[in-house]
């Protein structure tokens, strides 16, 4: 098989180097770095060694590399090459290639896929978009390890472990920045954010998932350029809230996010609800929401992104609630359209799909049968699909306030002993009727200037 040489680059269009940018190749011996064989998937060796094999350049790049120098456990194992798409089709029986914009090989082992990359140029560079042969050179523009480390994001995102001798290639300081576990842009921070405004929320969430602080030239222009990212697509923006708060820190995230102005963009309406609940009840509760998903993610128990929408929006629904019923409207439509109304106003932003958006609506909803006990509705509750999130839901509401305390007792023994549950409610019902016993106390209504749940 020969050798893939330097694939030319479509119309001469050579991306231009970011302008700050001076590439300073350096080779880390094996014996200087702490990355071993031994901790990588054995499939993604496998691809490695034939690529290898077969007289191309193989390296492991990105996430993985970054990972394992800190420690970590990569959960996925990206390999670049200079083979081309076809090419690395033909060494693998088990290879599919996929993308339309960039191909990609993907090896499939089972459930393990090696997502095998071939070296390409940054063609999102504004000033070859201008170039009239920008429409050609966006696709399939194949480049050096050069183009192909400073098209990527983050220095620590650009190391390229050479399964020739297992020494790692850093043309952007990358090695130095994991060591001093620091996030930097490759290039002109505001030029690289203005490219792909996504990799601000990158920043935040790879700061948060590694314990990373972020450079201050990569974090100044932040909370000034965060806007720009009304403009991503929201499908793009859905998936990377899951990475955000579906990984294990989510805490992290929204700190992040709040300290940089990002959550205001993603989240206008439940921002404004936030900074307008003065006693930082809503705050609290969606701070332990997301400290329980951290727990649940690291003992392995699933996660919803229903419930995790529901917590995050949940101020903005208790603000919208209040406000339509402070206009008169009676609580049950009420409740109905705050919800439709923040589910809308949301999908401006965040394309929620609506297998967990209506999900996320029933848990709202339902938080206000809890306090209906009659024996009828109990058993109807107990039974509904969505009893089991709707009532973690409610656990969480008494952070904000115990007023939901008797709700949550009641609830938690229904789902024990149903019968005894309403029995006791009954008989305690029927003594409340007899005059015995004082009259339970009359909720609160929800204020509507504190935007407080009902
Ligand atoms: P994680 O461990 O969370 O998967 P990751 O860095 O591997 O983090 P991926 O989304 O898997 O993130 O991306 C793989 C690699 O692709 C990154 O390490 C980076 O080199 C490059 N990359 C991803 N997104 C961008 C982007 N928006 N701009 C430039 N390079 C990117
Ligand atoms: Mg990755």
């Amino acid at each position: 098989m020969p050798r893939a040489m330097g694939v030319p680059f479509p119309c001469g269009a050579r991306p231009l180097m970011p302008a700050d940018h001076t590439a300073v190749s350096n080779v880390i011996p094996r014996d200087a770095h702490n990355v071993s064989r031994r901790d990588i998937s054995p499939n993604a060796l496998r691809v490695l060694y034939r690529l290898r094999e077969a007289g191309f350049g193989a390296y492991l790049v990105g996430g993985a590399v970054r990972d394992l120098l800190i420690g970590g456990h990569p959960k996925d194992f990206d390999v670049a090459t200079d083979a081309t798409p076809e090419q690395v089709r033909g060494l693998f029986r088990n290879c599919r290639l996929i993308g339309r914009r960039f191909r990609l090989a993907h090896v499939v082992f089972g459930r393990e896929i090696i997502e095998v990359a071939t070296f390409r140029a940054n063609t999102d560079d504004a000033d070859v978009q201008t170039h009239e042969v920008a429409a050609v050179a966006r696709d399939n523009v194949f480049g050096s390890i050069e183009d192909d480390a400073i098209r990527r994001d983050f220095t620590a995102n650009a190391l390229y472990y050479s399964i020739g001798d297992f020494s790692i290639r850093d043309d952007v300081g990358g090695f130095e920045d994991v060591r001093n576990r620091l996030l930097r842009l490759i290039g002109d921070p505001e030029r690289r954010y203005r490219e792909d405004p996504v990799r601000m929320l990158r920043a935040i969430r790879l700061a948060a998932k590694l314990d990373f602080e972020i450079e201050a030239a990569t974090a100044e222009p932040i909370q000034r350029l965060a806007p720009l990212l009304r403009d991503a697509a929201p499908a793009r923006l859905f998936e990377e809230c899951l990475k955000l708060f579906l990984s294990g820190h989510a805490v992290q995230s929204f700190l992040g996010l709040e300290r940089w102005k990002l959550f205001d963009v993603l989240f206008p309406e439940a921002a404004v609800a936030l900074h307008s609940n003065r006693s930082g009840a809503l705050r609290r509760m969606l701070l332990k929401g997301l400290a329980d998903t951290d727990a649940r993610i690291a003992a392995d128990e699933p996660a919803s992104p229903a419930f995790l929408f529901a917590m995050l929006l949940w101020p903005a629904y208790c603000r919208a609630l209040a406000r339509l019923e402070s206009d008169g409207i009676q609580t049950a439509e009420a409740q109905q359209r705050a919800a439709d109304r923040v589910t809308l106003h949301q999908m401006d932003s965040i394309a929620l799909p609506r297998r967990f958006s209506l999900p996320m609506q029933e848990i709202w909803l339902l938080q206000a049968r809890f306090s209906q006990r009659q024996r009828r509705r109990v058993f109807r509750l107990l039974s509904h699909p969505r009893f089991r999130a709707a009532f973690d839901f409610l656990v969480l509401r008494l952070t904000a306030s115990d007023e939901h305390q008797a709700d949550v007792d009641f609830w938690r023994e229904a789902q024990q002993h149903p019968d005894m549950a309403v029995a006791a409610l009954e008989a305690s019902q029927a003594e409340e009727i007899k005059g015995d016993r004082p009259k339970r106390r009359r909720r609160r209504r929800p204020d509507a200037q504190d935007g407080m749940p009902p």
